[in-house]
Formats: C-alpha cells, sequence, structure tokens
C-alpha cells in the first residue's frame, strides 16, 4: 500500500471491543456495577455506553464480563490502523 508523503503509517493499536448478549442477559446490574463507564442496565438488559473500551476502564470492564452469571458480555481485542503526520 502506498502511503502519501507527511504521511507515515500505517500503525496499529489493539483496543478492547465488548458486546452484550441480549437473550442471555438477565438485567441483574452486576456489570453496571463493577463498570459503570461501560455497561448501563437502565433500559432493564445490559448495553454497552462505548464499544471502543478507555484504556482506563479495561481491568474493571474485564472484571465485569468474568462475573456476568449469564455469560452474557464478550470481549474482543480489536486491532485499529493508524495513520500518524510526519513531523518537519
Ligand atoms: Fe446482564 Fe450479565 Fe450485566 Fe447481569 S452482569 S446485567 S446478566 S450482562
Amino acid at each position: 500500500m502506498s502511503v502519501p508523503a507527511g504521511i507515515m503509517g500505517p500503525m496499529t493499536d489493539l483496543f478492547l471491543e465488548v458486546r452484550v448478549d441480549e437473550e442471555r442477559c438477565i438485567g441483574c446490574g452486576r456489570c453496571q456495577k463493577t463498570c459503570a463507564g461501560v455497561f448501563d442496565t437502565s433500559l432493564g438488559k445490559a448495553g454497552v455506553r462505548v464499544t471502543r473500551v478507555p484504556r482506563e476502564l479495561e481491568d474493571a470492564c474485564f472484571d465485569a464480563l468474568e462475573d456476568c452469571p449469564r455469560g452474557a458480555i464478550s470481549g474482543f481485542e480489536v486491532r485499529d490502523v493508524l495513520f500518524g503526520l510526519v513531523a518537519s
């Protein structure tokens, strides 16, 4: 792949993405108590506020995933491709 002058890349970065299986979720609220920055159960079942988990919330998010009594939370490491400007 050719990269335009002044642009370096591609660089890659890994980030965590989470999803909730609504069929499995029973709306117990444990995930929100553990990681309110990512999970929201205000509508009865859990949903995610952000698909890309901020770095500072990753540990809490993994705890929520492991503590879910229904195994309804899935986590994926996603590789993002970034381009950066070359400093002159
Ligand atoms: Fe649903 Fe699991 Fe969260 Fe409970 S902990 S609300 S079952 S996703």
